[in-house]
């Protein structure tokens, strides 16, 4: 069965009960048992919910795996895969990476005894180099948050494999649509199902995945244990993005490589950053792993003064944190997203003052460039 057809039948099958072709929406805590210890598999809704074990099903399908656990953010999904680790254990992370993951670890999981080492994971010999005997995870994220820089994973798998380590990708810019790591050998893909699965800039949630029956089983305890699971109307909510997934990322990344063409000639833009370029230092890698390149574009304006006048021209793209939703947003990492990243460690990644990032959405093409044209 091809992707499409997954997104919307696998785990969306018709209601046994009555034929509704969507999922109910099972919005209880608790399931009543007929007599002691006999029941219908259903105890208590943080364990066992319908709905969620529905979109878990079908999100494990997209990314070509055969398990998924739901959580109440991308940060819960994060900080839940973590506890996989223990005190004393060692993580290769990605320098360049969403803001929120980097508090999480630096401010976080590193009081409970796991040290981080961040490198640039542009260059393999960097993980390479890293690695401690204690090394038990490896992570990145491909394309980055904002610098949509890009992991080899195959090169950086091989690495965690002959290490003995677990290789943890976050693949909320590219969606299952367009990237499933563990073809290339990850062991597990993390999501903000906020962004681009849920895609309609109406909840928060994340997800985690898994084809290994080992690791599927701790995360299943972990869930159930910490607890960090979603209310059962996002998982609802995501069942139905899950079917426009296709059409959506489509049109998303048609959109952004019209813009990202057009932004890489424009004389006020000073660098243009969007996979699809030829010019993007990555573009093979990405186009060896992924089969399309997203609708995320980070743009260089030069200054925080060109980034500020900028922004507050923009009419369709709206001024606002996040990503993945069918309107176009633009944000500025540097004092919304990734005001956590050390100056130091900002400023050689790129992400200035005069950086500013475009989601763009799935309005008509033309209409944006007129927007992008008059703020510029
Ligand atoms: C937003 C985001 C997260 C965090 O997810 P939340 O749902 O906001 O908790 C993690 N990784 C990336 C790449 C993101 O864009």
């Amino acid at each position: 069965m091809k992707f499409s057809t997954k997104a919307i039948h696998i785990g969306q099958e018709p209601d046994e009960l009555t034929g509704a072709v969507t999922v109910p929406l099972y919005q209880t805590s608790t399931y009543a048992q007929e007599e002691i210890g006999k029941h219908k598999g259903f105890e208590y809704a943080r364990t066992h919910n319908p709905t969620r074990f529905a979109w878990e099903a079908n999100l494990a399908a997209m990314e070509g795996g055969s398990h998924a656990y739901a959580f109440g953010s991308g940060s819960a999904a994060i900080d839940t895969v973590m506890r996989m680790l223990n005190a004393g254990d060692h993580v290769v992370m990605a320098e360049d990476m969403y803001g929120g993951t980097f508090r999480l670890t630096s401010k976080v999981l590193s009081r409970f005894g796991i040290t981080f080492s961040y490198v640039d994971m542009r260059n393999v010999q960097n993980v390479e180099a890293a690695l401690k005997p204690n090394t038990r995870m490896i992570y990145t994220e491909t394309p980055t948050n904002p610098m949509m820089s890009i992991t080899d994973l195959a090169a950086v798998a091989e690495i965690a494999r002959a290490h003995g380590a677990i290789m943890v990708v976050d693949n909320t810019f590219a969606s299952p649509y367009f990237q499933r790591p563990q073809v290339f050998g990850a062991h597990i893909v993390v999501h903000s199902a906020t962004k681009y699965l849920g895609g309609h800039s109406d909840l928060v949630s994340g997800i985690v995945a898994t084809n290994d029956a080992d690791i599927a089983e701790q995360i299943k305890f972990l869930q159930n244990a910490v607890g960090a699971v979603p209310g059962p109307f996002e998982c609802w909510l995501l069942l139905r993005s899950s079917k426009t997934l296709a059409v959506r990322m489509d049109r998303h990344a048609s959109n952004a490589a019209k813009i990202a063409a057009y932004c890489e000639e424009h004389p006020a833009i000073k660098q243009t950053h969007y996979p699809g370029l030829a010019s993007h230092p990555q573009h093979l890698i990405a186009a060896k792993q992924m089969s399309g390149f997203g609708g995320m574009i980070s743009i260089e304006l030069g200054s925080l003064e060109r980034a500020v006048a900028v922004t507050k021209k923009l009419r369709l793209f709206t001024l606002a944190e996040s990503l993945g939703g069918v309107e176009s947003l633009v944000c500025h990492p540097v004092s919304m997203t990734h005001g956590s990243i050390p100056i130091e460690q900002r400023e050689r990644l790129g992400v200035t003052g005069g950086l500013v990032r475009l989601s763009c959405g799935i309005e008509d093409v033309e209409d944006l460039l007129e927007d992008l044209e008059g703020a510029l």
